[in-house]
């Protein structure tokens, strides 16, 4: 941690440092464990967790993230991705520094790798954000770019504050959480959430940093879904690491155990970032992973990444009629009548 050098108790009247939610006191006198995510890390005194944002101060564990927003940019649903979940509309987009993962290819590691510098960071209320939305006409928020999960304590204050202005409030997240920790997000009002899969156990394990295997990811679908969360999934399919039908299906069939059928899968193609140079996700394999997923029972995958591809429109599952078309990202055409196909008339589990 770069301001860490004075004594860190100094740090704690900072505003953007706030006392962490979800914490066991662990070993002798000074440990303490964060329980927000799956990382589950111990934390001496003085030392911070895996993410970076989180320290343990006198045996009390603070983040260091609180209201630390480094990015708000107003983005279209369709970016994130959701497609399922306010065709066409926009949320304001917040970052704060750092990740709970260390994916080789992250697409955003100047953010995801930076750490916070709480000497330094502005808090910014919860308020700004709220009418910063208003102001671009969003109808909600959005944690996202990096790990939501680094703006955890103050996601959930915002969520509040959001739902007093009857908005929506979304994560983009790699799912690595606790059950408690999406208990309480769903709790705070949390309306829909984009999972990340990476891939198998061994890519959490042994590329992602993640200790705990893919388990939590899914569970944290399963979870989500079961607290009336709008859920989407996305995997993306990184060039000589997942481009193979077989740790395609293994994806699919763990779809299709933890979130089910009607639950989009976006299958989005990689490009060269983070230092990761394999070339980009071949679009053939994209779309036969697409055919493979419908043959599979998936009624929802589409085709990531890939602008202006046909397999990003919702096609009725029922007759194949087109639904709603996009173009780059975001909504181009709804060919419905209120999300009705205009075929067969299958009202398409949409959120509006
Ligand atoms: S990596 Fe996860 S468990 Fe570790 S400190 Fe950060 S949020 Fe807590
Ligand atoms: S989980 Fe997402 S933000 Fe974090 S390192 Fe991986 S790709 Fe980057």
């Amino acid at each position: 941690m770069d301001d860490s050098n004075d004594d860190p108790r100094k740090m704690i009247d900072l505003p953007t440092v706030h006392k962490a939610y979800l914490v066991e006191k662990t070993w002798g006198e000074t440990g303490v464990r964060c329980c927000a995510c799956a990382q589950a890390c111990e934390i001496a005194e003085g030392e911070t967790g895996l993410c970076g944002t989180k320290i343990n101060i006198e045996r009390e564990l603070y983040t260091m993230n609180y209201g630390d927003v480094i990015v708000a940019e107003s983005r279209p649903v369709e970016i994130k991705p959701f497609f399922h979940f306010h065709p066409g509309k926009t949320l304001m987009t917040i970052a704060a520094p750092g990740c709970n993962l260390s994916c080789p290819w992250c697409q955003n590691s100047e953010l995801s790798r930076a750490r916070p510098r709480p000497l330094v960071a502005r808090q910014v209320p919860m308020n700004e954000v709220i009418e910063a939305a208003e102001a671009a006409g969003d109808i909600g928020v959005c944690v996202s770019l990096t790990e939501p999960m680094t703006l955890f304590e103050y996601s959930l204050g915002l969520f509040r504050e959001a739902g007093a202005h009857k908005m929506v409030t979304t994560f983009v997240s790699n799912g690595y959480l606790t059950p408690e920790a999406v208990h309480m997000l769903a709790r705070a009002g949390l309306s829909a959430i984009n999972v990340d899969v990476k891939g198998s156990e061994r890519v959490y394990r042994e590329l992602c940093g993640g200790r705990a295997g893919d388990e939590p990811v899914w569970e944290t679908v399963k979870n989500a879904a079961e607290m009336g969360v709008h859920v989407e999934v996305t995997h993306l399919v990184v060039t000589g690491l997942s481009d193979t039908e077989e740790s395609f299906r293994a994806i699919c069939e763990k779809h299709l155990e933890f979130a089910g059928p009607d639950i989009p899968l976006h299958i989005t193609a990689y490009r060269p970032a983070g230092g990761y140079d394999a070339p980009p996700t071949p679009v053939e394999f994209l779309e036969r992973a697409h055919a493979v997923a419908r043959d599979m029972g998936l009624r929802f995958p589409y085709v990531g990444n890939i602008p202006g591809h046909p397999l990003a429109n919702t096609v009725c599952p029922e007759c194949g009629e087109l639904c709603l078309e996009r173009l780059d990202d975001g909504l181009a055409r709804d060919l419905t009548s209120e999300y009705r196909c205009p075929g067969c008339g299958y009202r398409l589990p949409i959120v509006t």
